[in-house]
């Protein structure tokens, strides 16, 4: 093997280890000492067990030597946004409230992973409780974007996307509300799939915006994303909203589905505020898809220009729903300097959250207000239904959309200082999580200075098998995935 291990994706390096080639305590140690060389420049962790995750690897290998191996993730390190709950770890939400906080249980996809055989690694840094595009809400430190670290990773699983790009880990997962998945992986250069609302359990996820939350994985390629996914994957009865149906095998439909493709251009995705090399990174690679037999239609999407409010309506609401738990009382900060019981609610909520958490909770109560419930909540839920049935009327004519990720680049640390402006980060991924959609970020080059670009790929409801096989076949006749950043 030629490319560095920790470069490597879980297809290559699982058949090393299927080949006897390798053994999950090398790639662990490779994996650990990357991390040890890079994480000052990145910082992309909150906290890791090197000692435990060695020990996973050792178990991995003693299963592969007495031909017990659990398949394809077996031994391979997994990285996790710090909102994923793993049992005896911390779970921290990259925030003080939390920041002693262990978890006495595991998410249902961490029980997954687990019984894939695959090496649950390390907490990844985020933006505080999910809510930002650039890791530095996190109360404890902001992560460097690995192609140049004095830009942010994207957010809010900045940290997710961070550390695979930088090989400190193979695969990770991190969740989705309003783009936290796919914008950073953009801004990272690495693949990110946001799955069907209810397709992934959100069992022992710390949640933001019920309605929107998702995990899902970030990927060197789009087959390694098959793969996580379909660990990650399937009803769950501890999940209200989890969906009971069959999932398919998302990495052989890879190589039977091959279009040619209907492929849907939404107009109001490349409006004012796109990034002009973006945009032409965009074009060539609907081009691609076209020289590749594919048909090529724009689209509207009617609703779009409601979205931003829509989502900050609803996200809020929810958030401030969520978020009432944190009380002082039964678990997380409890202030040392309250009064009386009251007190105590408001010292701890005061000193445990940042300054964007408290912003979406103060804006979340004043919409769920008696007097403002039907001018603001209940009228976004209307027009959520609206931008939902935008994206069913464009899908009796295309398979899938096709746009922009992220308007912007990996932009410098400290740049945005205004809310609006980094809320505008999201303004082509959000319409995805309020139709409950899947989509997918796929790295389709760089910048003239360097800065990885991606697209997003909008697939129908549950059909990320068909979504997957749209993403492989970009990948498969371009070589972004080969490049890694000159850490
Ligand atoms: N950046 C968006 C927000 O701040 C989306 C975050 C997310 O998807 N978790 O709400």
């Amino acid at each position: 093997m030629s490319t560095e291990l920790f470069h490597q994706p879980i297809t290559a390096l699982s058949a090393a280890l299927e080949g006897k080639r390798l053994t999950a305590v090398e790639l662990m140690q490779a994996v650990i000492a990357r991390t040890k060389a890079v994480e000052p420049r990145v910082r992309a962790f909150n906290s890791s067990d090197e000692a435990d995750a060695l020990a996973q690897a050792a178990a991995s290998d003693a299963r592969r030597a007495a031909g017990t191996s659990l398949g394809v993730l077996d031994g391979i390190p997994i990285g996790f946004k710090d909102v994923i709950a793993v049992t005896g770890q911390p779970l921290t939400a990259s925030s003080k409230m939390l920041a002693n906080f262990v978890s006495p249980y595991d998410a249902t996809v961490t029980q997954k992973l687990k019984r894939a055989g695959a090496v649950i690694w390390g907490r990844l840094n985020c933006d505080e409780f999910a809510m930002g595009s650039s890791t530095e809400n996190s109360a404890f430190h902001t992560t460097g974007n690995p192609w140049d670290v004095t830009r942010v990773p994207g957010g809010s699983s900045g940290g997710s996307a961070a550390a695979l790009a930088a090989g400190e880990a193979i695969a990770t997962l991190g969740s989705d509300t309003g783009g936290s998945i796919r914008q950073p992986a953009a801004l990272c250069g690495v693949v990110g799939l946001k799955p069907t609302y209810g397709l992934v359990s959100r069992f022992g996820l710390i949640a933001y915006a019920s309605s929107l939350d998702q995990i899902g994985p970030f990927a060197r390629t789009v087959e390694d994303a098959a793969i996580v996914l379909q660990a990650i994957a399937g009803h769950d009865e501890r999940d209200s909203t989890s969906f009971n149906a069959a999932v398919p095998d998302y990495r052989s439909e890879l190589g039977k589905r091959r279009g040619p493709w209907k492929l849907g251009i939404p107009k109001e995705y490349f409006a004012e505020g796109l990034s002009p090399e973006i945009g032409a990174a965009v074009e060539k690679a609907i081009a691609y898809y076209q020289a590749q037999g594919c048909e090529v239609k724009e689209v509207s999407l009617p609703h779009t220009q409601y979205c931003l409010d829509t989502y900050y309506i609803i996200a809020t609401a929810e958030a401030s729903s969520n978020l009432a738990r944190f009380d002082g009382i039964r678990y997380g900060h409890r202030s040392a300097k309250a009064k009386d019981i009251v007190d105590l609610y408001f010292q701890s909520r005061a000193e445990g959250f940042g300054a964007e958490v408290k912003r979406r909770i103060i804006l979340g109560t004043y919409v769920l207000s008696s007097g403002y419930y039907d001018a603001y909540y209940l009228r976004a839920q209307k027009v959520r239904t609206l931008i939902r049935q935008d994206f069913l009327n464009a899908y009796q004519e295309v398979d899938a959309l096709i746009t922009p990720t992220s308007p912007i680049p990996a932009f410098k640390i400290g740049e945005k200082s205004d809310p609006l402006a980094m809320y505008l980060c999201d303004i082509y991924t959000i319409g995805v999580n309020l139709a409950g959609l899947p989509a997918i970020s796929v790295p389709c080059g760089f910048t003239s200075g360097h800065l990885p670009i991606g697209f997003q790929l909008i697939g129908q409801p549950f059909q990320e098998a068909n979504l997957l096989a749209v993403a492989h076949a970009y990948e498969q006749g371009h070589d972004w995935k080969t490049k890694y950043p000159s850490l």
